[in-house]
Parts: C-alpha cells; structure tokens; sequence
C-alpha cells in the first residue's frame, strides 16, 4: 500500500516526528555521571502532568499493567479487601488482577457503556465503619467503552462516607489527555503507560504515588520484587535507576514532555475534548449510537461506535484495515462485535481525525451497514470549522 496507514486505536498513538527522532540516538551510558541532570527533570515535569507536589513519581520499564500490580503489591496486605466496579474489559482486568494476587474484592458490576458508581460506592463505603475496606479502584476513561468517569465526585463521596480507603486510578488512557488532578483528587496512586496521551511506544509504565501510599508500602507484606517501590526510591533520588532503564524510551519521554507543556495541560485537554466532539456528532449523523450511555459518560480520548444488531464491527475493522490501511479499535469481550472504536488521544489533529471518520464511514458502507454517504464526514467538518479548541474551554 502507498502512503501512510492511519493509526486510529486508542493506543498506541500517533508519535510525533519530534519525539521519533529524540528516540533515534546512539545507545548511551545509563551509569554516566552526567545522567542525573538529564533524569531529574523528566521526574519534575512529570509532577506537573500528574499535578501533584508531594507524590513521587515512579517509571518502570512495563506497561501500564505493571502500574497496576505496583500499585497493589506496594501497598496492601494479602487478602485486602477492594472495592471495584466492572463496566469495561481494562475495569475487568485490574479486578481480574486483584484476584489473582491473592484479594479480596467486592465488585459492582455495572452495565456496559457506564461508568464508576459514585453513590453506590459512597454509600458501600459509608456501611463500611470498620474500614476494611483499604483501597478504592477506578478507571478513569474505560477505553473498551469509551467512558470516562469523575474522579473528583468519587472524592467527594469517599469524603463524605469518612472513609479512610486510599484510592487508586487507572489513567493509562486519561492522564495527559484529560483533566487528571492527582493532589487536588486526593489519588493515593496515578497509573498511565508510555503508548497512550504521552505519544510514545509501548514499554513504560509511568505512575504515581501519594506520601500516604509510599508511608503504606513501607509496611505491606505483599509479595513484590521487580515492582518494589524501595528499590527505586534508593537510587531515583540520585537520578539513577535500580535496573537498567528504556534509554530511547526516556529520550523520547523527554521530547514528549516539552510537547505537552508548551501546548498547556489545558489546552491539550480543550483539543481532546474539541476533537471528540467532532467524532461524536459524525455518528450522530450517521444515524448510530455510542456504546456510552450517555453524555456524562462520554470519553474525550476514545469512541466506541455501535453497529446495528444485524451488522458485525469486526467486519468494518478488518475491511477498513485491509482496504484502506485505517486501523480501528476492536470491541472487547462483552462488545466484541458490537462496537468499533476511533480513539482520538495523543498527537492530533482535524484533519487526521477526518480520515478516519472518512474512511470507517467508507468501510461501513462497503460492508453493508447503510449511513448516508458524507453524512459523518459533513457533520464533523462543519463543526470543526465552526468551532475551536478554546471555545470547547470556554463553554464549560
Ligand atoms: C491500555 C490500557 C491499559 C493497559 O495498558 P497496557 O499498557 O496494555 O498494559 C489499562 N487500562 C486502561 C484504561 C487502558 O486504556
């Protein structure tokens, strides 16, 4: 095929030429005694995407899986009782997870295309006056859905049960794409991955910790090796790491983080936000629902589109795939097959998100599923020329 593929999963994303090339160097000394004044800054400048003063930030050479399982193993005794909601397949794979180590969680399962329960949880947690419950489980944006869920209501709630729990959030595909406020939140531990919102490849865990949660890893008995927090605190403070680091992956972190903060946090939000939208009014148009069930679910980093009953999504996937080298989110388990996604996260813009508005909507038509030719593509130009990125802030 001629020309560039269109890469249009939520993850990994789009990364920029700047940061290729920051990763194209020669491989270096990660024991040089110049190295520190290059790591140093990364961890400062991820504080600030974080937003968070206190809480130390922590970069494994993993995916945003083994943020997951730091998370846990640092932290809780086994047998600890969490509290999750399953709405989603990442949802369902961070409770899969707990199980598998050994906790005890109590789960509310709730429907597809929904988010984090907050009432139900404030009130599961207001029963809960012996406190056993230690740790609350969220996941920000379900990228299987395309949810997003608020995090600072869930404060609020745990807040109001007078519940000590500490609270952990799953924003592999949030954090630097969304308002993510990890001090003003009151978030115990922050996870995201490299492949998502920070533009780069796979391979980097990059998470946080609250001065509460790193008082409580001191204690806990959780098995842990690889992921055990000491090991990086002994040697991160000097700008080193226990294990050999992803250089290139740094290097590239590096280039990202400048992107991000010379757009603004704010202005990377209002561009997502702004960029969805578009998204949202072509299936309007097209005449098809989203897997979320409504507007307050509505993710600004990923669409899960619904086909009809009689249509498969995997059809258009692989059709948009193989004629027209557009890559398209699959639907996961419980919705595989009934939704297709566009994730819309990462190094962005108008005209990239037409051509994939353009071509599932050519796909869908080539597999029989009936939208009106131009209606998706119409309904998102108009409403990318008619509005801005700054006024999608405004009206908030
Ligand atoms: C992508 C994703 C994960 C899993 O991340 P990996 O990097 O594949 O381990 C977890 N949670 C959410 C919400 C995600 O989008």
């Amino acid at each position: 095929m001629t020309g560039v593929k269109s890469l249009f999963v939520p993850g990994p994303t789009n990364i920029p030429e700047t940061v290729r090339r920051a990763m194209d160097v020669p491989m270096e000394d990660h024991r040089a005694p110049d190295l520190p004044e290059f790591i140093l800054p990364l961890f400062v400048d991820l504080k600030k995407v974080f937003k968070t003063e206190a809480g130390k930030v922590f970069l494994f050479t993993a995916s945003g899986t083994g943020g997951w399982e730091a998370a846990l193993t640092n932290t809780l005794n086994p047998g600890d009782k969490v509290l999750a909601s399953r709405f989603g397949q990442f949802s369902h794979l961070w409770i899969d997870m707990c199980e598998r180590l050994g906790l005890d969680v109590q789960i509310v399962e709730c429907e597809w295309g929904t988010g984090i329960p907050v009432e139900t949880f404030g009130r599961i947690l207001a029963e809960d006056t012996d406190n056993e419950i230690k740790a609350v489980l969220a996941t920000q944006n379900e990228t299987a859905t395309g949810v997003q869920s608020d995090i600072a209501a869930l404060r609020k709630a745990m807040d109001s049960a007078g519940h000590s729990a500490m609270l952990y959030v799953d924003g592999v595909s949030s954090i630097g794409s969304i308002d993510f406020r990890m001090d003003e939140w009151g978030v115990d531990i922050a996870v995201s991955g490299s492949q998502k919102g920070f533009m780069l490849p796979a391979g980097l865990c990059i998470m946080a910790a609250s001065e509460r949660a790193m008082i409580a890893s001191e204690g806990r008995t959780m098995h842990r090796c690889y992921f055990d927090f000491r090991d990086m605190i002994a040697t991160n403070a000097a700008g080193y790491f226990p294990y050999t680091p992803p250089m290139t992956l740094l290097r590239g972190l590096r280039a990202a983080l400048d992107l991000l903060l010379d757009e603004g946090l704010e202005n990377v939000f209002a561009r997502h936000n702004f960029l969805a939208e578009g998204v949202r009014r072509a299936v309007a148009a097209w005449g098809l629902e989203l897997c979320a069930k409504g507007p307050e679910w509505y993710s600004d980093t990923v669409t899960a589109i619904r086909v009809p009953e009689d249509k498969d999504a995997n059809d258009v996937i692989k059709h948009a795939y193989n004629r027209y080298g557009l890559s398209l989110g699959a639907g996961l388990s419980v919705v595989a097959g009934k939704v297709f996604r566009i994730g819309h996260l990462g190094d962005l813009n108008e005209l990239m998100l037409m051509s994939a508005i353009s071509g599932a909507e050519m796909a869908m038509r080539d597999v029989g599923i009936d939208v009106v030719p131009g209606s998706g593509v119409a309904a998102a130009q108009e409403f990318y020329r008619k509005n801005s990125p700054k006024m999608a802030l405004a009206a908030e």
